[in-house]
């Protein structure tokens, strides 16, 4: 027999517990698929996120909306009695009901005062995202949120109905339904008097006051679109805190109150940047040094040639190493180690063709890597006998 689940939020978005008959349930791979007579529950839609809650204190997984518009509440356990009693997360709902609420307001302000469409809406009860079809100036922004904020704060009604298909002129919609929210022959309207009215079958608040207040913590714009992050009310409240708990964080780290955050934080790169370039100095001077001391080892074969040994620490400095030692006409200097690459730079003008010597070696040794006649590199697991053989190659 076909049903439709009476939509108890239709008709008031306060109610939170309720009492209803088990019309149908079956087991599918999801879980328990029951159908009710009524539900206080909102299935996802319209951007807006679906409720929480419990159906006789069992947990509801998911919600279902069905073309036939009937609302499926997936179990983990079978519902055992013909009734139920219902309850849904009301703080969930309630910051849904002000993000929802908040986003018209301030998609009624853009439109309005901006010509802005918004393109599409999505809220959490963490967060809401806009998008605009359009970029949006940041000072622009400030005011229209100066703006929506007013219209709150002016604690005027919203008007949540259905009227018929036949009244849409009439009411002057802001956005046209979409064909499937039609076929009732009726739609539900969200309007605040000689402001904005659009088509919307989510829950909201019942006046502009209890949304609280809109916020955007961020904005960014995607070539022509804005992407609006917002709060509102209670959610506001969560990122305030939040924020707050991160900023009082670092000014105890960075010692400062958090008015001086930016001057404290910029004095740290600063001195970040100041450090690093000493840093840098000193390892090319002990760079160079070492290779002053390696260049007394030097053996002259074929070649001007020094191998030394070096580990993971001493990653930053060796290549200057090398590269001071390769100054040295006609010579081939080698660096290897455990775990380290084997590294072999020569001087511009070497007489030997080292890459060939070097990519011979590499087959025979089974390493990994390569490079050019002046520069090359490779993983070699016995590096000590690879070297010793390279080193015979140049004598
Ligand atoms: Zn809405």
């Amino acid at each position: 027999m076909y049903s439709m689940t009476q939509k108890l939020f239709d008709e008031n978005a306060y109610q939170a517990e309720f009492e209803a008959t088990v019309v149908s349930q079956t087991q599918t791979e999801l879980g328990w698929e029951v159908v009710l007579d009524k539900t206080c529950f909102f299935p996802e839609g319209g951007g807006q996120d679906s409720d929480a809650g419990t159906l006789n204190g069992q947990k509801v997984k998911k919600l279902v909306k069905t073309d036939d518009g009937d609302i499926i509440h997936v179990m983990q356990e079978k519902i055992e009695q013909s009734t139920i009693i219902g309850q849904i997360d009301w703080k969930k709902r309630f910051r849904n009901m002000q993000q929802h609420s908040g986003q018209h307001i301030l998609s009624g302000v853009l439109l309005n005062t901006y010509k802005l469409q918004t393109e599409s809406a999505s809220f959490t009860e963490k967060e809401g995202h806009i998008t605009l079809e359009w970029s949006i100036p940041d000072n622009d922004l400030e005011k229209a949120l100066i703006a929506a904020n007013e219209i709150i704060f002016a604690n005027k009604p919203i008007i949540t109905k259905f009227i018929s298909l036949d009244e849409i002129e009439k009411y002057n919609l802001a956005k046209l339904p979409k064909d499937k929210f039609t076929k009732t022959g009726k739609i539900r309207i969200w309007q605040i008097e000689g402001f904005y009215t659009i088509p919307c079958g989510g829950t909201h608040c019942k006046s502009t006051g209890e949304i609280g207040n809109i916020f955007v913590k961020s904005n960014k714009i995607h070539g022509n679109r804005t992407d609006l992050n917002f709060t509102t009310g209670f959610v506001t409240l969560d990122y305030l805190t939040a924020t707050k708990k991160i900023t009082s964080e670092l000014a105890k780290m960075l010692e400062v109150g958090t008015d001086g955050l930016v001057d404290a934080t910029k004095k740290v790169m600063d001195d970040r940047h100041a450090l690093n370039l000493a840093l840098r100095e000193n390892q090319e001077q002990v760079a160079a040094q070492k290779a002053v001391q390696i260049l007394q080892t030097a053996t002259k074969g074929k070649v001007t040639f020094t191998a030394f040994v070096y580990s993971e620490a001493d990653k930053g400095t060796v290549k200057t190493t090398l590269y001071q030692l390769a100054e040295t006409p006609n010579s081939v200097h080698i660096a290897h180690g455990a775990n380290v690459p084997l590294t072999v730079v020569s001087s511009k003008d070497v007489s030997l063709d080292t890459l060939s010597i070097l990519t011979e070696l590499k087959t025979k040794f089974n390493g990994k890597g390569g490079g050019s006649k002046t520069y090359w590199q490779a993983m070699i697991t016995d590096h000590e006998q690879f070297v010793k053989e390279l080193m015979e190659k140049l004598s």
